[in-house]
């Protein structure tokens, strides 16, 4: 099927360094997934491969059956963790937002929903430079949900969240994955996606070592 996120066979390599090594797996709606693997395992390029921020040496990967660059209006289709180095500090997060929306033909209606959406409305309007690590998580997610994509992409979300954070962050992706949405989450620690992801592709010096349900990964244990 189309829907989703469909990756095969991506080959990549920088100089010498194989970031990725024949990378295959595909991302359902209606599930959480988790991509876990040691650092350098090849998770972020991954997700730049897929957002068709790095080009490959070899394969392909797909959104809803189609490459990411080819949609006009992207987060219409895919919505993913902005990175949070690309915050202007003196403008508040929901300005942010606004200048985001405006970009792709939404309202200032769905930007104040989205804010509420993911628990941000006590600090939307203060600048976005005194912004701990956590609300600067929910505003990169607040940002992916703008256009109410069928498919949300977060890199290592957790980083930076204290407990409550985690466990809202734990539920919240689980409600989106109940939404219908595929939903595909990295991480370098499996104990952080286990308990979220119904499905883990474990990946190891960039290709696939397992890709089963959680249910199955575990009785194979
Ligand atoms: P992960 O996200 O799992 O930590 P990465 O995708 O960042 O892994 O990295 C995969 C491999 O590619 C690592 O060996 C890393 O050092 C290398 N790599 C990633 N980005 C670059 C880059 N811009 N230049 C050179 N090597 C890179
Ligand atoms: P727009 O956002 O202006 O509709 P796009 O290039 O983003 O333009 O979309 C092009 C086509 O893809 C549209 O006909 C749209 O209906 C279709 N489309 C929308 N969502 C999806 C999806 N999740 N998977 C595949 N095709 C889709």
């Amino acid at each position: 099927s189309a829907a989703g996120i469909v990756v095969d066979g991506l080959r990549k390599r920088y100089g010498a360094t194989v970031a990725l090594d024949g990378m295959s797996f595909a991302v359902r709606p209606g599930v959480v997934t988790g991509l876990v693997g040691p650092n350098g395992a090849g998770k972020s390029t991954t997700m730049r491969v897929i957002l068709g921020l790095d080009a490959v040496d070899e394969g392909t990967a797909l959104v809803g059956g189609r490459p990411y660059r080819s949609f006009r209006h992207p987060l219409k289709h895919l919505g993913s963790l902005l990175d949070a180095g690309a915050l202007h500090p003196g403008r508040s997060g929901r300005d942010h937002l606004l200048w985001l929306a405006h970009a792709q033909g939404l309202t200032a209606r769905r930007v104040d929903q989205v804010i509420e959406q993911v628990g941000l409305a006590p600090a939307a309007r203060r600048k976005a430079g005194g912004y701990s690590l956590g609300m600067r998580q929910r505003l990169g997610i607040a940002a992916a949900l703008l256009g109410d994509p069928p498919v949300v992409m977060l890199d290592e979300p957790f980083n930076g969240m204290d407990p409550d954070g985690i466990i809202w962050m734990r539920g919240f992706l689980r409600s989106l994955a109940a939404q219908g949405r595929a939903v595909l989450v990295s991480s370098h620690l499996m104990n952080e996606v286990q308990d979220t992801a119904a499905h883990l592709v474990v990946i190891g010096r960039g290709r696939v070592v397992a890709d089963a349900g959680l249910a199955e990964l575990i009785a194979a244990a």
